[in-house]
């Protein structure tokens, strides 16, 4: 992917070695407090404090010492890499969706993608690195680790940039959907659902659509901005299958119950993002009618 030297989203929010609303930090200083206080009594306890005091004046963050990480000050040069990366991908979604909200007639409202380490406070409440990347409709905001990438590579073993950025684009098409209110509707039907199945059909039909969109973006930055080099098609097929429910489930030692399937299948995600490569187009991403999914 030629994804160097291009233009960079402003609408990336680094949270990098920022602890989750510094509650960590704090809740650790706490804990500390109370110990010493039930060996040494309050006298120990404002030992402490001044000596926290006297750390923090003379310009180090007494948290790092309670294992609270504090902002990062500098990212070594393998994060920026990410950084620059990141921002051209979410760059290159905004350009390829704008143009095509214009097409339509309507604005594109660009989504913010925030970068983070470790967990996270979202709108949809917190998560942790483990929960993987994922879109938060109530604050409009794309969340993405930094070490999934790490993950892509070596645990999926999906490497190449392309399957990073398919990732990106897939969370991007969640955003286009709570925008276009598919999201809304797909909530609705799944509390009118009979069942735990027929509530996650429902999650994989939406999932399926926002892989679609992947496809459509990677279809217009390419014809538009020369984006892909030759393999990277093939990389995002590879990723597609290695994220697959049948695939993860097969992978995890566990049985294949597809009633328990959130994501759709290696070759459902396959099909479904090179539909909407293929076509670039959106409309061709209707899931929830197709004859067979
Ligand atoms: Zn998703």
């Amino acid at each position: 992917m030629k994804w160097r030297g291009r233009r960079q989203s402003r609408n990336v929010e680094d949270r990098r070695g920022v602890s989750a609303g510094g509650a960590g930090g704090a809740g650790i200083i706490l804990l500390l407090l109370r110990f010493i206080f039930s060996r040494f009594g309050l006298g120990g306890v404002v030992v402490v404090g001044l000596a926290g005091l006297g750390l923090y004046m003379a310009g180090v963050d007494p948290l790092q010492f309670a294992g609270g990480a504090s902002p990062a000050t500098h990212a070594d040069p393998v994060d920026d890499e990410t950084s620059e990366f990141v921002r051209v991908i979410l760059a290159e979604t905004e350009d390829v969706w704008s143009r095509q909200f214009e097409a339509a007639g309507s604005d594109y409202p660009e989504p913010t993608l925030v970068m983070f380490s470790g967990g996270v406070t979202s709108a949809c409440g917190r998560a942790s690195a483990a929960a993987g990347p994922f879109y938060c409709p109530g604050d409009r905001k794309v969340y993405l680790d930094a070490s999934f990438f790490q993950e892509l590579d070596q645990r999926f073993n999906a490497p190449g940039d392309f399957p990073a950025a398919y990732v990106i684009a897939h969370e991007v098409g969640h955003h286009i959907q709570t925008i276009t209110g598919v999201s809304d509707e797909v909530r609705a039907a799944q509390q009118r659902a009979k069942g735990e199945a027929e509530a996650n059909a429902y999650q994989v039909m939406m999932e399926l659509q926002a892989d679609c969109y992947a496809g459509v973006w990677a279809h217009h930055a390419d014809r538009y901005g020369d984006f892909l080099d030759d393999g990277d098609i093939e990389e995002g097929l590879r990723a597609a299958a290695a994220i697959g429910d049948d695939t993860l489930q097969r992978n995890a030692g566990r049985r294949v119950t597809p009633e328990s399937f959130t994501h759709g299948t290696s070759a459902q995600r396959q099909r479904w993002f090179t539909t909407g490569y293929r076509s670039g187009d959106a409309a061709r991403c209707d899931t929830f009618n197709a004859q067979n999914l």
